[in-house]
């Protein structure tokens, strides 16, 4: 496609009409040098309109060239002589600047006009150099002036969190949002699937902050992880990077904010677990190789109905073949899990409910003894009193910036010194919330200590029914308890067992303080941590055909 040659044609006084530069004239000069260049001629015709002043106002053609020029669609000018364009030297000076910048020729009847001379390019420097600093203050002062506006509490801008609203542009809790935050919270702290909250929110006909009916499970999930409910979040300046934190109003608890997140810790580690995991088995978590250390694996034979345990040693081997990791493990016997199962379990059942120890545990937990509920109770509500001190302090911190924010605006101390005392108790207050969220943490830990204790409250009371646990609550007693299982193999089909309690369970026992006085009361004689059991795998019987 041929070039274009943009002729922009002008007669300022109707003398010009004679002189040979008529607007005719300047058109078909124009045109002859746009066949003589090979371009295709556009004419821009401003016409005869005589004006006073020599500027942009009065031109609408001039503009728009130079709009075109502005957008990079114009590369080739013709006019029969400058002063078409401006006599104006501002003008001029403004119109040559812009045809250099965007690098445009400018033809005119007695050849190409040089635009640039030194003054013009360092002018033109000068320019963009005020034009980007210009744009990078303004940009600048913007996003501090952002900062210091969610410094301030503002909201940042953008829509809120679902849960919220904006009122004079600070984020206030929307009530008919706020009941659908906290049933999330709670179904999924007592351990609601995301799944069946999300029916839930549906069946109840909760819309989506976007008016949908339809909640994605995603958005449940990216709920729950969002700190704005328990009122706080962080906005991070990328420039500076630097994160500020940001209070807003809570609208769910410390604690239930604490409880979903240990929830969610718990189900996360939990996941990893099951999606390598077809299958559930009881052992495979504690059971070691005694002749390699390694942690035995688990293998379910679907179509033989056989499942195993086994030391993975071998088969990983060949991942590590011939580097130092490479590890021989004699032991490529199995373990035959239904036995193995039971076996264990038995053996754990036996042991705890014969374990002095162990009954004392929750006796004592239910007991007033330390640790016990009434300890708790009284350390948190003593917890609680103390950030209520500290709550108390924030706010006499807040009343006195303000009242130095006063002292700036009547000026009665020096910029400097209020500055200065701004800052020192800005860093106060950081602390002082600090100080409060860390009281925060530590109530829920005794919460979430208090839980493990009803734990094994509960538990104590089911000691006699140990034998119909249900596969999954074995499974936590055992982690309870156990700390791990070594495995030997000690004959073609022979294991010896060794489970290793977490306390000396086994073979524990009470005896008098003083045997010839038995009011002074009993001891725990501690037994061992230790028990060993003999697992044979017996001989796959041979079906009768
Ligand atoms: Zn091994």
């Amino acid at each position: 496609m041929s070039e274009i040659l943009h002729i922009y044609i002008r007669v300022s006084t109707s003398a010009q009409e004679d002189d040979g530069t008529s607007l005719d004239t300047q058109r078909q000069l124009g045109e002859q040098k746009a066949v003589a260049l090979g371009m295709v001629p556009k004419i821009w015709n401003e016409g005869g309109e005589s004006s006073r002043h020599d500027d942009f106002a009065n031109r609408p053609q001039l503009s728009q060239l130079l709009a075109e020029v502005d957008a990079e669609r114009v590369r080739q000018i013709w006019v029969f002589n400058t002063d078409r364009l401006s006599r104006n030297d501002t003008t001029w000076g403004l119109i040559r600047l812009k045809l250099l910048k965007h690098d445009v020729t400018l033809h005119t009847h007695t050849g190409i006009f040089q635009l640039s001379n030194p003054t013009d390019k360092l002018m033109l420097g000068i320019l963009s150099e005020i034009s980007s600093y210009d744009n990078a203050l303004r940009a600048e002062r913007s996003r501090l002036g952002k900062m210091n506006r969610i410094r301030e509490g503002y909201w940042m801008g953008g829509p809120p969190p679902y849960g919220y609203k904006i009122e004079g542009k600070r984020l206030i809790p929307n009530p008919d949002e706020t009941k659908w935050v906290n049933f999330i919270f709670k179904q999924y702290s007592k351990g609601a699937t995301v799944q069946s909250i999300r029916r839930h929110l549906m069946e109840q006909g909760v819309k989506t902050r976007r008016g949908k009916s339809v909640w994605s499970l995603g958005s449940i999930e990216a709920l729950l992880t969002n700190t704005h409910y328990a009122g706080h979040f962080v906005v991070r300046d990328k420039k500076t990077d630097t994160s500020i934190r940001c209070e807003c109003p809570s609208i769910i608890s410390a604690l239930l904010a604490e409880e979903t997140a240990r929830v969610r810790a718990h189900r996360s580690k939990r996941r990893v677990k099951e999606s390598n995991q077809k299958h559930f088995y009881l052992l495979r978590d504690f059971l070691v190789c005694d002749h390699c250390h390694s942690r035995f694996s688990g293998r379910t034979y679907q179509k033989q109905n056989r499942s195993v345990y086994y030391c993975p040693r071998k088969e990983r081997n060949y991942v590590n073949a011939g580097t130092e990791k490479e590890l021989k493990c004699t032991n490529s016997r199995y373990l035959k899990i239904a036995e193995t199962d039971a076996m264990v379990w038995d053996t754990v059942v036996k042991v705890l409910s014969e374990s002095v120890h162990f009954k004392e545990e929750f006796k004592k937990n239910t007991l007033g003894e330390k640790g016990s509920h009434v300890d708790r109770a009284s350390e948190i509500s003593k917890l609680q009193r103390q950030m209520k001190r500290t709550e108390d302090e924030i706010r006499d911190v807040g009343e006195s910036l303000a009242k130095l924010e006063t002292d700036r605006l009547i000026r009665r101390r020096t910029p400097d010194e209020i500055e200065r005392i701004i800052m020192e108790i800005e860093q106060h207050r950081v602390s002082l919330k600090a100080k409060n969220e860390e009281t925060a943490a530590r109530i829920a830990a005794i919460h979430s200590r208090q839980k493990w204790t009803d734990w094994v409250t509960e538990f104590g009371s089911r000691i006699t029914e140990m034998s119909e646990f249900a596969p999954k609550e074995r499974h936590d007693l055992l982690n309870h308890v156990v700390e791990e299982i070594r495995v030997k193999t000690t004959s073609v089909r022979g294991h010896r067992l060794t489970i290793k309690f977490k306390v000396p369970y086994s073979g524990d026992s009470l005896r008098p303080v003083d045997p010839k006085n038995r009011s002074k009361g009993y001891e725990i004689l501690p037994g061992k941590d230790t028990i060993e059991v003999p697992v044979i795998n017996h001989a796959k019987k041979k079906r009768k055909s």
